[in-house]
């Protein structure tokens, strides 16, 4: 991506800008929302493809990996209850119900990125047997563990840059299936992330720089390379629509947890933003099912708000966290993205109700809270969300949203999503609730 530093700032206004500038955490409300989608929009058709090749797949996934057998080769979390929160003050009370959705704890990846790197990886798999001819639609998936496959698959290349989840996803399965898997990263990435990768057989290559170089570095290495295929985080249909298929088994949750969703009834559900493709596809996919009574925001950190400022500025701009005056350094490093995907905001400008910002010491203290009081480890990036139900039930703009948008909200529902953190190896995590403690202790 190009960075540019040209400053296209004053496409923004004044006090948003004062706002983004001096990263003062705030809930922004989309007004282009509701408004009729691109013409270019891709298909809802496509969503349920992707759940149907999660489908298809079960049998092969569950084979390949043992953590999968219980679920029978289904890559799904748990929504949980998140009363407990209610002590804290991040759950205000008679504030209708809350959940936790606990993509953290998605088996393989661990992570948010399971959904739409496992798609697009199974996706590529498909195709290349068939073209080749070692599959054929309705064959069973388990087909693609033979030897033929599999000598077949190690011809091609998967390819992926990323600053560590998604590369953990693509590489891992990649490699499961036989194929030569390749993640670019960023030089700062995490160290156990890149060992993690190479002790599966993924080959690792450092860039200096940002999450846009690394990317950048992998699309033009990918090019050169005949049988490669690149998985590009900033435009791809596969990775979107993989985590689009989230909304259906979501949707099914609600109803056994006897949450219906309607006017009296909304859902609001809040999602860590990095480029846009998770949040963005499970906003699209949930947009299809529930329409205007679901309402969704991205949570970003204060010093890479990338959606916020593409959504905030004109079409035509393309704004960047940088041509604003902010750096993209935060400890959350998988929403360390300084431009949001050209695939999702457009998506997202007529879809999206918000997003609303956070400082990594609110990242911290969130994560101790969330430990403290639920018991579940999550990584900095995946507790962005935690503060939704408080912005919009206790704040003047939450009300203002609730007025024009939700107006018979009764007995609302709350979903915050936590995107990451079950394969993040123990003493990372005493290391973030040690820093945690430490900036608590400060204040
Ligand atoms: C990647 C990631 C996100 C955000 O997904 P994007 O597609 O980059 O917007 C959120 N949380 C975690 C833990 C992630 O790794």
């Amino acid at each position: 991506m190009t960075r540019e530093s040209t400053p296209h700032a004053p496409a923004l206004s004044e006090p948003l800008l004062t706002t983004l500038r001096t990263r003062t955490p705030q809930l922004w409300l989309n007004p282009s929302l509701g408004r009729p989608l691109p013409d270019d929009a891709p298909c809802v058709d496509a969503i349920e493809q992707a759940q149907a090749r999660f489908e298809r797949f079960a049998p092969l996934l569950a084979a390949l990996f043992p953590e999968l057998n219980d679920t029978h080769g289904r890559i799904e979390s748990a929504l949980m209850r998140a009363d407990a929160l209610r002590a804290r003050g991040t759950h205000p009370e008679d504030a209708g119900t809350c959940f936790i959705k606990r993509d953290d704890a998605l088996p393989v990846a661990g992570s948010i990125k399971a959904r739409g790197g496992f798609h697009e990886v199974l996706a590529f798999a498909e195709q290349v047997a068939i073209e080749h001819g070692v599959y054929t639609p309705g064959d069973s998936t388990l087909l693609l563990r033979s030897e033929t496959a599999r000598t077949l698959f190690a011809r091609h290349t998967v390819t992926v840059g990323s600053t560590g989840n998604l590369g953990l996803s693509i590489g891992v399965m990649a490699a499961a299936l036989g194929f030569d898997a390749v993640v670019h990263m960023s030089r700062d990435a995490k160290e156990w992330k890149k060992a993690r990768l190479r002790s599966r057989g993924v080959r690792v290559v450092e860039h200096d720089g940002d999450y846009a170089l690394a990317v950048a570095a992998g699309r033009e290495q990918a090019l050169a390379t005949p049988g490669c295929h690149f998985v590009d985080d900033e435009r791809s249909e596969l990775l979107f629509f993989g985590y689009a298929a989230a909304a259906q088994p979501l949707a099914q949750q609600l109803a056994q947890a006897g949450r219906i969703v309607d006017a009296g009834h909304p859902l609001f559900v809040y999602i860590p933003c990095g480029v846009g493709g998770a949040p963005g596809g499970i906003a699209y996919g949930l947009k299809a099912l529930y329409g205007k009574h679901v309402h969704c925001f991205f949570a970003e950190p204060v010093a890479s708000p990338c959606m916020l400022v593409q959504l905030a500025a004109p079409e035509s701009a393309w704004l960047s966290v940088y041509d604003v005056g902010l750096d993209n350094r935060t400890e959350a490093d998988g929403l360390a993205v300084g431009e949001a995907s050209h695939l999702v905001g457009p998506l997202m400008r007529s879809l999206l109700s918000g997003v609303f910002t956070v400082t990594d010491e609110q990242l911290f203290a969130d994560l101790l809270a969330v430990k403290t009081a639920l018991g579940i480890d999550l990584e900095p990036s995946a507790v962005a969300a935690l503060g939704g139900p408080a912005w919009l039930m206790q704040t003047a703009e939450g009300e203002a949203y609730r007025q024009a948008h939700a107006p018979a909200c009764v007995d609302p529902t709350h979903i915050v999503w936590a995107t990451g953190g079950s394969l993040v190896p123990p003493i990372e995590h005493q290391r973030f609730q040690m820093h945690a403690r430490k900036l608590a202790g400060d204040h």
